[in-house]
């Protein structure tokens, strides 16, 4: 056979060829921008041929720091298609992490969007790599002493729509990388080919994974420096889908208008965007019909939240797993065939599942003494390995903790059941012992933003001197449950869905849960606010 490079140049290249009149649609501060993948592909030739003349070259790493919108998506296809390495920074880190990230990437253009500048104007003596910085804008340039800064229409216009992506790359190049947003310590970085890129588009096709296809219209919320979108620009692109990206405004009311006004068959996002959106749901009515998916993973989604989206609005749900460092995924939460004829509520309880590893990944569950049963019930850390799973970390010490005899150690714990659906129970580091004995901090929390009156709901260990840990939740009331209900009450609700040890021997009540910047709840910071707030 062929020994052809998978390159990601040959994604964008079949949207041009087949797909030109195909849509993409960009949010903007200033209303709608609309074009297609010819028109997309021409801007991202330029791109790629006026960074060839600011001097990147293969293997140059190349950061941006920017919404999702469609100059990021040329920048997607412009610099691994020349060669360089797309680094999608997030928007959101620290100012020490910004800068730890760019430095450690070793970032020698950097492309920010307008409004985002001052995060990089306010760091900028620290930066030791980049030589160039674009702004993404067609607007005058912020007012800054920063010399060799373009602006990124002035840019493209000198360079050429035409502009050949090289043949000659080595599909295993490195193309992209993404730093993981780092609950403790530094970020990771963790960098994709052209290969692994490619592969992972592939497989979001699979009619088993998420059957992405030249007749959906995709929207991605999740962030274009969130683990790429989960890959979802990439293989829409590549597959010719009408793509929507929801730029800089992401309320729940944009993306629900936004999902009415151009049909969108597939959206993907973290729980917490959907949480917030049922809340709009509820005081407004949309046109949702044309939606096949709502796509969510990164972190574990309440029952009801499922419930609430099939039951009440007919929009059918889609459960994934994976990591930063998996491209990102892992498994989805699909029913077999012989499951289809389960009750509502053994369905609902499956699709809760993070589901089977997807075609390309293999799986391991270790336990204490070895590799663990896959019966639901034996509790062990999950190992992963793939075309699309990283085996190391970016020039960094801490890769031996976490990639060890050729497999990723997740830090998940889970359970397999008998078809293979792979449950998280918790991360290891939040898992609860409790007088030698597990308690989940996600099947607590799950259990309690069941309730009506919760908006949201984290459970975190706090030592005790008898029982080693006990559990604490945390509670965000929603404005109606405040005042409506109590400690007591939420107790009451738990007892019959949980052992009597599970639960919690406190809990507070707090106006906002801490998140981390791609909406997680931070335990980390959760736990300190309990021992300064709380005293505990
Ligand atoms: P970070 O590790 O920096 O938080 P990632 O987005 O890479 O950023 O997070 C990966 C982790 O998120 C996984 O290891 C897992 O703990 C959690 N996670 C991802 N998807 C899910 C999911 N569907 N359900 C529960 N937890 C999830």
């Amino acid at each position: 056979m062929m020994n052809v490079p998978l390159l990601v140049s040959s994604m964008l290249e079949r949207a041009e060829r087949l797909f030109p009149e195909k849509e993409v649609v960009s949010n903007t501060d200033v209303g709608i921008f609309r074009y297609n993948y010819a028109e997309m592909g021409r801007r991202a030739r330029r791109l790629a041929s006026a960074l060839h003349q600011l001097g990147v070259r293969k293997g140059d790493r190349v950061g941006t720091l920017a919404w999702n919108q469609y100059r990021h998506l040329e920048a997607y296809f412009a610099i691994p298609g020349m060669g360089a390495v797309l680094h999608t920074v997030n928007i959101r880190l620290s100012p020490e992490h910004l800068v730890y990230v760019i430095n450690h990437a070793g970032d020698k253009v950097l492309l920010v969007d307008q409004d985002l500048w001052p995060k990089v104007e306010a760091v900028r003596d620290r930066l030791q790599t980049v030589e160039t910085f674009v702004v993404m804008t067609d607007q005058s340039l912020p007012d800054t002493s920063v010399e060799r800064l373009y602006s990124y229409e002035e840019l493209l216009k000198k360079g050429e729509p035409d502009f050949p992506f090289p043949r000659d790359l080595d599909e295993n190049d490195p193309a992209g990388m993404c730093y993981t947003s780092a609950t403790t310590g530094k970020p990771k970085g963790v960098v994709y080919t052209q290969r692994s890129i490619y592969l992972h588009s592939m497989a979001l096709g699979l009619a088993d994974v998420l059957a992405l296809s030249e007749a959906d219209t995709c929207l991605s919320v999740v962030p274009m420096f969130h683990v790429n979108a989960w890959g979802l620009p990439f293989a829409a692109t590549w597959f010719g889908s009408k793509q929507v990206l929801p730029g800089p405004r992401m309320t729940p009311k944009a993306i629900a208008e936004l999902i009415e006004s151009e049909k969108v068959t597939l959206t993907g996002g973290v729980p917490t965007i959907w949480i917030g959106m049922l809340k709009e749901l509820e005081q407004r009515s949309y046109d949702l019909s044309t939606l096949r998916t709502l796509l969510f993973g990164g972190s574990a989604a309440p029952k009801e939240m499922i419930r609430a989206y099939e039951e009440k609005y007919g929009v059918p749900v889609l459960h994934a797993y994976g990591m930063t460092e998996t491209s990102p995924v892992v498994s989805v939460g699909r029913l077999k065939s012989h499951q289809q004829g389960c009750t509502p509520e053994e369905k609902l309880e499956l699709k809760s599942k993070q589901g089977l590893p997807v075609p390309g990944v293999e799986i391991r569950v270790e336990g204490t003494d070895g590799e663990v049963a896959w019966n639901g019930k034996e509790i062990g850390e999950l190992l992963i390995r793939g075309p699309w799973i990283a085996d190391a970390y970016h020039q960094d010490e801490r890769s031996g903790e976490t990639f060890q005899d050729g497999w990723l150690h997740t830090g998940d714990m889970v359970t397999v059941d008998e078809e293979g659906a792979i449950k998280i129970t918790d991360r290891k580091k939040d898992l609860i012992k409790s007088g030698g004995e597990w308690i989940s901090s996600v099947d607590l929390e799950n259990a309690l933003m069941a309730h009506k009156d919760v908006f949201e709901a984290a459970v975190v260990a706090i030592p005790d001197p008898k029982w080693q840990e006990r559990p604490v939740a945390c509670v965000v009331l929603t404005e109606e449950g405040r005042g409506r209900v109590n400690e007591e009450e939420l107790l009451e609700f738990l007892r019959p869905q949980v052992a009597k040890w599970w639960l919690p021997d406190k809990m507070i009540f707090m106006d906002e849960l801490p998140k981390t910047s791609v909406g997680k709840f931070l335990k980390r910071a959760l736990r300190e606010e309990l021992v300064e707030r709380f005293g505990l």
